[in-house]
């Protein structure tokens, strides 16, 4: 019988009891012909291990119970371990989501049809290499400037009292309140930037904080592209005017704002700047950032 490794982050989901919710996946696991075997994580970084050491054959799942911070740890570690074509399964258990809604496996009815149809898609990844944290999988984004200030200020407190839609708009504007440009040289290809910056982003996939900000529109993660947007640096007031652009995706078009579609960017900040990666912050320019294109197997649903 082909295994499912199940990778457990009991923390996800600002540490909310998902017991339940594991149970029944487990559950739904058997029902579908795996033999599930539980792995909790048991400190930040802990998935990585766990995935790059998960002793998988193709026929086998590994399972990613936890939220995007999860995903991305297990991501990372199959990036480290090199290429494989066992598929993972996302489990929405976490504040933000994303990944499992983008591979169509976001909610229970639609993870059991995509459990039943065993139906795998290779995606896109974005290499992100630093000095402190060496190599990462971004799914969703990575991102060095502000994205780094806004998760910092989205507590799990804030997590739990405005909960997955709303917590990442109230970090936006708790974060903007003490946020300073840093100065940013962004090199892609042949060309460079030099100056202060609010963010420079490489994006995987169109939305991110819980599908609240469409950050980087029409990305797509099968197209073998980053989508880019540096955003030049502007006051306090004018970042806050410029949210529900951020929220609808229209911010591109801003003529502070440059967006295009590269395969590869590197970031130095004067002075380092920490990184963030889907939902966590990790590491410190300079960071170098590459797409690996359809490097990981995926179950996915209908999106
Ligand atoms: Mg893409």
């Amino acid at each position: 019988m082909p295994r499912a490794v199940v990778i457990v982050n009991r923390q996800a989901a600002a540490g909310r009891d998902r017991s339940s919710r594991l149970s029944a996946a487990l559950t739904v696991l058997r029902t579908v012909g795996y033999l599930p075997e539980v792995r909790t994580t048991e400190a930040p970084g802990h998935a990585v291990e766990l995935a790059r050491d998960a002793d998988t054959v193709p026929e086998d799942l590994l399972v990613v119970a936890g939220g995007d911070g999860t995903a991305n740890e297990v991501a990372s570690g199959r990036l480290r371990a090199g290429p494989t074509k066992t598929p993972i399964a996302v489990l929405p258990m976490g504040t933000g989501n994303d990944l499992a809604h983008l591979l169509g496996t976001g909610d229970d009815r639609r993870l059991l049809a995509a459990l039943r149809g065993r139906r795998v898609a290779f995606r896109d990844v974005l290499a992100v290499e630093t000095a402190a944290d060496g190599l990462r999988a971004a799914m969703l984004f990575a991102a060095v400037g502000f994205a780094s200030d806004l998760l910092r200020a989205t507590t799990p407190r804030v997590k739990g009292l405005f909960g997955p839609r709303l917590c990442y708009s109230v970090g936006f504007f708790r974060a903007l309140l003490r946020h300073e440009c840093p100065t940013l040289r962004v090199r892609v290809g042949d060309r460079t930037w030099d100056e202060p910056m609010v963010v420079a982003l490489a994006g995987n996939i169109a939305h991110a904080g819980g599908g609240m900000m469409r950050v980087a529109p029409g990305a797509r993660m099968d197209d073998g592209e980053m989508n880019v947007s540096l955003i030049r640096a502007t006051g306090r007031l004018e970042v806050a005017r410029q949210f529900l652009r951020l929220v609808r995706g229209t911010h591109v078009s801003h003529p502070l704002v440059r967006y295009f579609p590269a395969t590869a960017m590197e970031i130095e900040g004067t002075p380092p700047q920490s990184v963030a990666v889907d939902g966590e912050v990790l590491g410190h320019t300079p960071v170098h950032i590459e797409v690996r294109p359809s490097c990981l197997p995926f179950l996915v649903g209908h999106a």
